[in-house]
């Protein structure tokens, strides 16, 4: 009985120390990467995306808290993950033909005197010209892309479930983009995302320059560019 009683509390000892042992390294390894996560978004160079990736699966938490001692906005930070996920992305999105791939814009990027009507397909647009959507959906939508004005996610999943694109471009406010990806993880689609320069529910803005070196697979370095130079 006694003989039990000692090992019982060795094993807890021991279990104990283990899950100390664990908790400091996933410690160190969250300080670890807020560190080089801090380095990479003051400089614009990002380095060991695989292993941020992952630590942000295993240790986000962590990460974010530790950033938030660093002088990193949770903002910053989601804006940083989008930009580590497009990165990843690439190349596999970039090997999918335009025309199995889908962009979807949100309607606030229209003008408030927007004559398009909603359709079950989203907005269909009039090319009046009055927002940067006229000026830009020819060009996507020549390169093979189906452009898609859309009001919300529900579009976003109705459109995907019928036209089943291997890949997409979502367009929207930083919360939107980040579970956009998230959702386009899980249903196994190759996701890019772009934020908008502006939040609001009307004339919102982004930076087309962006989104067409996206599409078009041009390698202008869009993770290291700040988010500046709008045009609408
Ligand atoms: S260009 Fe298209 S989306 Fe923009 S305001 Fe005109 S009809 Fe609406």
């Amino acid at each position: 009985m006694v003989f039990d009683l000692f090992n019982l509390d060795q094993m807890i000892l021991i279990l104990g120390q283990i899950t100390l042992l664990i908790l400091g390294g996933l410690l160190v390894l969250g300080l670890v990467l807020a560190v080089l996560i801090a380095f990479s978004i003051r400089t614009g160079h990002m380095v060991f995306p695989h292993l941020f990736l992952a630590g942000m699966a295993l240790v986000e938490g962590v990460i974010r808290a530790l950033c938030g001692l660093l002088g990193i906005e949770d903002t910053e930070l989601t804006e940083f993950v989008i930009r580590l996920h497009n990165r990843l992305n690439q190349a596999k999105f970039d090997s999918i033909p335009a025309k199995n791939k889908a962009i979807f814009l949100p309607q606030c990027l229209r003008s408030a005197k927007c004559p398009a009507h909603l359709t079950p397909e989203g907005l269909i647009c009039q090319r009046c010209m009055l927002c940067g959507i006229g000026r830009s959906i020819d060009n996507l939508e020549a390169q093979g892309y189906r452009v898609h004005i859309v009001p919300g996610s529900t579009f976003i999943k109705r459109i995907v479930r019928a036209e089943k694109p291997k890949a997409i471009i979502g367009v929207g406010c930083l919360m939107e983009v980040r579970e956009g990806i998230m959702l386009a993880d899980r249903l196994g689609l190759v996701a890019m995302g772009v934020v908008t320069l502006k939040d609001g529910c009307i004339e919102t803005l982004v930076n087309w320059a962006d989104l067409n070196d996206l599409a078009s697979g041009g390698r202008d370095n869009i993770e290291a560019r700040p988010a500046v130079g709008a045009t609408q």
